[in-house]
């Protein structure tokens, strides 16, 4: 597949890998977690995000709309032409995702060579779930195997067991989300059975040898005493791991949820304390896990 929709390139990020790297976010996500801080990750297609703060309220959007999808958001009848995006002077609307041909990103990859030989560093495919556009995502990772650039996948783990597989060789490093072990509550707050997460981290774990698990922790959702046990037992059976990294929950894009005018259904929650981070590290190290807070 020579082509995907992506929503954003973030260049020297030091959080999706080691070292110095470039990180590539595909568009489309089958899971919808209560605490995604990328809604607009989200939808398989474009979007338009709506600023209210930079909006002076001059109509222009509305003029320039040819179906009346804002005067009337409830209708459904935007076409994500883009023509309000290109009539607003304040940038209050945006268009979110587009459409890009893998030359185009590797290109874009390839500006920063330097930092990565320098640093260690690399490529990052994260989304959304790259997976999900498995043509795009396997052409990307063979043209940074071409030039010898790391890679590294960040992935829900939710995807065909055959796709993973596909793609498994050409990836040097996998990020790989846990989020829940009790099924229940994993369709309660992500939408999708765990099922397939975890067997597909099974079978990854017995033929790749580069594997971090990242939990984020989310306040009432998985923090307690029982859920990071499940957690660890689960990890400690597995083959290959080389560390887990557990992430403090944040809200940084509740204002996005507004902007999409999507309900945020965790809005009182608080994110985690030191403390509290200091001891779900300590939980997982009982099961002999290297346990980093962060990564
Ligand atoms: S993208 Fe096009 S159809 Fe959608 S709201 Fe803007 S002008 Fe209207
Ligand atoms: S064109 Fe921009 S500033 Fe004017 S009403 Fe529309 S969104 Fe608001």
């Amino acid at each position: 597949m020579d082509q995907g929709i992506i929503f954003d390139i973030q260049k020297y990020s030091i959080h999706d890998g080691p070292g110095i790297r470039t990180t590539i976010f595909l568009k489309g996500c089958p899971l919808n977690c209560w605490w995604c801080h990328n809604p607009e990750s989200q939808s398989f297609n474009k979007e338009v995000l709506f600023w209210e703060d930079r909006c002076i309220g001059c109509g222009d959007c509305l003029k320039a709309c040819p179906t009346g999808a804002i005067e009337k958001e409830s209708n459904n009848k935007c076409i994500l032409c883009g023509n309000c995006v290109k009539a607003c002077s304040t940038g209050a609307r945006e268009l979110v995702g587009r459409r890009v041909t893998v030359s185009e990103v590797i290109k874009d990859i390839e500006k920063d060579l330097i930092f990565y030989d320098q640093s260690g560093g690399g490529a990052t495919f994260s989304g959304g779930e790259a997976v999900s556009q498995i043509g795009f995502l396997k052409s990307l990772l063979k043209g940074c195997r071409e030039r010898e650039i790391h890679t590294a996948l960040d992935t829900t783990g939710f995807c065909d067991r055959e796709y993973l597989f596909q793609i498994a060789d050409l990836v040097d490093l996998f990020l790989y989300d846990l989020k829940i072990m009790d099924d229940h509550k994993h369709l309660k707050y992500t939408g999708v059975s765990n099922n397939r997460i975890l067997q597909n981290l099974r079978e990854l774990s017995l033929c790749h040898d580069n594997i971090v698990i990242r939990i984020p922790i989310i306040p009432d959702v998985n923090d307690h005493d029982n859920d990071i046990d499940a957690m660890g037992k689960f990890i400690k059976s597995l083959l290959n791991v080389r560390e887990v990294n557990i992430l403090p929950y944040h809200n940084t894009g509740m204002d996005k949820y507004k902007r999409l005018n999507i309900e945020y259904l965790l809005s009182g929650a608080t994110p985690p304390s030191k403390d509290k981070m200091e001891h779900i590290k300590k939980r997982l190290e009982r099961f002999g896990l290297q346990v980093q807070v962060g990564g």
